[in-house]
Parts: C-alpha cells; structure tokens; sequence
C-alpha cells in the first residue's frame, strides 16, 4: 500500500527530534543534518517539516542519468547508492528541491518513509506531539502543495495567526 507522512504544522514544535531519530535510523548515528525530514523555522515558533511527498508523477526518477532512483512499495523514492553519481539533477528537477547531498554521505538522500514504519513519525507520536501521521496517500496535485518552500510557508503559517512580519 501507498503511505504518505501528513504533517499538521499547527502540531510541530520545533524539537527536532524527527531529525535524530531519522540520522539514528538510517547512519546509526545522531547527526541530524544527514536527516531526510528537516525543520524550517524562518519564523521562530513556526516550524515547518519538510520532506518528499512523493509526487504523482515523480519528476525527479526520470532525471537521473544513472537510473539510481525508483518507487518502492510503500510509494517512497528508493535510492540506489551504488548508482547515485551526486550529480545533483534529481535536486534541480524536483519542485521542492527536497532531495540532498550531505557531505560524507555517498548519495542522495530521500525520504524512504522507513520502509512503512517513519522514525520520525513514531518519535513524534511517542512524544505526544502528533504532527506527523502515517496516512494512505493522498491523490492528486494536493500533495504538492506541501512542496512550498518552507521558509515561506512558516511566514504564512504566522501571518495566519496573525503575528506581525517585519
Ligand atoms: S518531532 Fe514532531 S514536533 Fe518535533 S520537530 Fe519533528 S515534526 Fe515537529
Ligand atoms: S544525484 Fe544521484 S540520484 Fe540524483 S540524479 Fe544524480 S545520480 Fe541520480
Ligand atoms: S518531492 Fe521531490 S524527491 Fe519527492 S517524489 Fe517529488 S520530485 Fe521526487
């Protein structure tokens, strides 16, 4: 089945703790910069997890010129790391530029929803603060739109609660 990771920006509070939990679980080490969910806080006190939302139509698989990226079964994009050459392309033809290149790490790195349990979620819930959920994926263009940037979309998340933006 297609999971999808739901995140309820109203629910996150900026702990971070996603990003250890997903370092632990893919490098078994905390090294939260090598995390595929990030939190982007332009506003301080509106944090905003970020990360893939595997589109429909997977705009960045075809771009790899070494054919290092496909769809597993829960719907995450599975990375090749034999085949990842770090060239960057899948970066430049995702709408949200979500894909990274870590420095120390031999590929890309994507979210790969844990293979259908997410740390990040399971520590979230285990905290109490439930902004992430495991769902059946959503369909349709409605996933994208948690491709905004996230900088931006703390600002909006702030201007909707009517805090006042220099
Ligand atoms: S663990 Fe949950 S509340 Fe904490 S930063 Fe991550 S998404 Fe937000
Ligand atoms: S960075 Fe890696 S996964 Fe991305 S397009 Fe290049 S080879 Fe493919
Ligand atoms: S969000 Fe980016 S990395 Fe994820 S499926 Fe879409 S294009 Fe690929």
């Amino acid at each position: 089945m297609k999971i999808w990771i739901l995140r309820d920006y109203s629910r996150c509070v900026g702990c971070r703790i996603c990003e250890i939990e997903c370092s632990r679980r893919h490098e078994a080490i905390i090294w939260p910069s090598a995390s595929r969910i990030r939190i982007h806080e332009s506003v301080f006190g509106f944090p905003i997890p970020y990360l893939c939302v595997q589109c429909d139509d997977y705009p960045c698989i075809p771009s790899c010129p070494t054919s290092a990226l496909s769809v597993g079964e829960t719907g995450a994009v599975v990375v090749d790391e034999e085949r990842c050459v770090l060239c960057g392309s899948c970066i430049e033809a995702c709408p949200g530029r979500v894909p990274r290149i870590v420095e120390g790490l031999k590929a890309v790195v994507i979210c790969d929803l844990c293979g259908g349990s997410p740390a990040c979620v399971e520590v979230c819930e285990l905290m109490g603060f439930n902004a992430l959920r495991v769902v059946r994926k959503p369909e349709g263009e409605v996933v994208k739109n948690y491709l905004n940037n996230p900088l931006r979309a703390s600002e909006e998340v702030a201007r909707k609660l009517g805090v006042a933006l220099r």
